[in-house]
């Protein structure tokens, strides 16, 4: 699926994980990956836009899991674009082995949820990293020189290296996995943090929520789920509400 979620921005998906296109003075920046599979729809989208792969500038990776970098060593090959990731995740999207994350995943097992985001990734392929051979790496509140100059914002907590991309000019934030709108392991909808299972440490993904709702973003577009427009800082108030999962 693929739909324009503002004005010269793509979301795409097919199930469970969203990535997105940012379209600028005719060339595009890829936030996020999808799983590997998900090149296909990324080859199938482009010309419906009007575009080529060769228009693709450069792929921001939001953080280091394989249902967000899933075909970007691809894109890096293919379309010679710069993969760019923060440099608390730059040595996992290399393939380094992550620490262990503080929640179990037997935790999920009786929810439904839970097994048709795991069937739905394995069949697209993420069921493990396929390393990224040559990164860039950004820094908290850099302004990354690719068409649309997102801002970096490190929001650590889901991984180390977890960040937001600001798009200051369009007031729109893509927050990758540090907040969210649909919990990949209950199905619970509407803001919060990723569930305990899936983050490396959970009180910090609560904390950089405080960071996050200073950010004056209108439209929020996470790596799981719908996007939000009643702005950040009322994504954030329901996310604490929410608290951990
Ligand atoms: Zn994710």
């Amino acid at each position: 699926m693929h739909a324009q979620v503002a004005d010269g921005i793509h979301r795409l998906s097919q199930g469970v994980c969203n990535f997105y296109l940012i379209e600028e003075g005719g060339r595009l920046v890829l936030v996020d990956a999808g799983a590997p599979a998900d090149w296909n729809l990324l080859v199938r989208t482009l010309p419906t836009l009007g575009h080529a792969l060769d228009d693709l500038e450069a792929v921001l990776v939001t953080h280091a899991h394989s249902d967000h970098t899933g075909f970007a060593e691809r894109a890096r090959v293919t379309a010679h674009a710069p993969v760019w990731v923060h440099q608390a995740d730059a040595a996992v999207a290399k393939g380094a082995t992550p620490a262990k994350n503080d929640g179990r995943a037997t935790a999920y097992l009786l929810r439904v949820e839970f097994y048709r985001t795991l069937i739905s990734l394995a069949r697209r392929g993420a069921t493990r990293m396929i390393p990224i051979q040559e990164v860039s790496t950004f820094a908290d509140g850099e302004a990354l020189d690719v068409p649309g100059r997102p801002r970096a914002i490190h929001a650590p907590g889901h991984t180390p290296g977890s960040a937001a991309l600001f798009l200051e000019s369009r007031r729109l934030l893509l927050a990758g996995d540090a907040l969210v709108t649909r919990n990949p392991l209950t199905g619970r909808l509407g803001p919060q943090i990723m569930p305990s299972g899936l983050n490396q440490d959970t009180p910090q993904a609560l904390r950089s929520l405080e960071y996050l709702a200073s950010v004056p973003a209108e439209v929020l577009l996470p790596g799981h789920g719908e996007p939000f427009t009643e702005g950040v800082g009322e994504a954030v108030r329901r996310a604490k509400e929410a608290g951990p999962s």
